[in-house]
């Protein structure tokens, strides 16, 4: 990874300062209590803020760059600040703010990526693109592309989760695939996760942050403010400077690979019975959905429902009982039978509707 332009080895890229920029003060005082934790590497602050509704706090705009400038020169620390149009991103530059982010609610526009991208043609900006609010990798993924497109070529994405309707655990559910899938279609994009704005709130944000180091990110990015609690904008999301050092210092940073040559070969082996296993798995998964298709065609020429809701609840329920004695947890074995019943339904879906032939289901 050392030949990467955002971390070192073993050193995720860390991003901290508030949801937004308030006063001159505000922003010199975070800054500075963020220096002294020696654990911020870059200090965002929101100037411009897209607000879900009307009346919010929408930022302080352009008055409130040169007073982030103060506070770079106050302690040295690199500036990041959202952008989410062509005007932002001419002002960033002139100021030569170093991070652009695009935020979630930009991300779900090509338009308005397209013309920030555009803007930036020709230049070496250093840019993170949030995920767009709904969980759309395409969507993500694409915005990326506008800006590779431009010629950028110091990109970075930012998990930040996806909005979601309903009962509430995070603000923005996690949703942790989308971002790891993102990373295997773009494994040289620097991939750091926003614990904030998942969790919104204070609790939660050791636990994000933890697991997007276990998963291998590249960073994170968290809200910190003197007084949280009086914040314009995210108060229940942000925390102190100090609060913030203790959870980074609290962070287990993990290797990828151990150095140890012995602990190496002992994982590779348990890596092989792993790919063993998973054969297998597709083997009898195949297997599985050849009988369903076989059972397909006997349920067509007899002219019987799909769905017998009886033998459904059975094998759910057996699925269930069994669970714990195997060390498995309920919910993730409803969700597995789940899927491979759905799988059967569809395939027997194809078998009813003559799609499939019986040479097909009996080869
Ligand atoms: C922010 O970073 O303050 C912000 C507006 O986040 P998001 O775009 O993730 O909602
Ligand atoms: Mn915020």
């Amino acid at each position: 990874m050392s030949d990467k332009w955002f971390n070192k080895p073993g050193k995720p890229l860390l991003i901290a300062g508030p949801c937004s920029a308030e006063t001159e003060d505000q922003v010199l005082q975070t800054a500075i209590r963020l220096k002294n934790t020696g654990k911020a590497d870059v200090f965002r602050a929101g100037i411009w803020k897209p607000r879900t509704r009307p009346g919010a706090f929408e930022g302080v705009g352009e008055s409130g760059i040169p007073w982030l400038i103060n506070a770079k020169k106050e302690t040295g620390i690199p500036l990041a600040v959202e952008v989410a149009k062509a005007e932002h991103v001419e002002i960033c530059l002139k100021y030569g703010i170093d991070i652009m982010w695009i935020g979630a609610r930009t991300t779900v526009n090509p338009f308005a990526v397209q013309e920030i991208a555009d803007a930036l043609r020709g230049t070496n900006q250093i840019v993170f693109l949030k995920n767009p609010v709904n969980p759309d990798l395409d969507l993500w993924l694409g915005g990326m592309e506008r800006l590779i497109n431009a010629g950028l070529t110091r990109l970075g994405a930012i998990h930040r989760g996806f909005s979601f309707f309903g009962e509430k655990i995070y603000r923005n559910r996690p949703q942790w695939q989308i971002a790891i899938d993102f990373k295997t279609q773009m494994p040289d994009i620097c991939m750091i996760n926003d614990p904030s704005h998942i969790c919104g709130n204070r609790h939660l944000l050791a636990k994000i942050a933890q697991k997007a180091l276990d998963l291998n990110f590249d960073g994170l990015m968290i809200e910190t403010h003197i007084t949280p609690d009086q914040a314009w904008s995210d108060a229940a999301q942000q925390i102190t400077p100090e609060t913030y050092k203790s959870l980074i210092e609290n962070l287990k940073i993990r290797d990828i690979e151990p150095a140890d040559s012995l602990v190496k070969s002992h994982l590779d082996r348990l890596r092989r019975e792993i790919d063993i296993l998973d054969d297998e798995i597709m083997h009898v998964l195949a297997s599985r959905m050849e009988l369903a298709r076989e059972i397909g065609y006997y349920k067509r020429n007899h002219n019987m429902t799909i769905l017998q809701s009886e033998r459904w609840k059975e094998i759910l329920q057996k699925f269930i009982d069994r669970s714990q004695d195997n060390g498995l947890s309920e919910d993730f074995i409803t969700q597995i039978i789940k899927a491979i019943h759905d799988e059967s339904i569809e395939q027997q879906e194809r078998v009813m509707s003559a799609e499939l032939k019986l040479r097909e289901v009996r080869e």
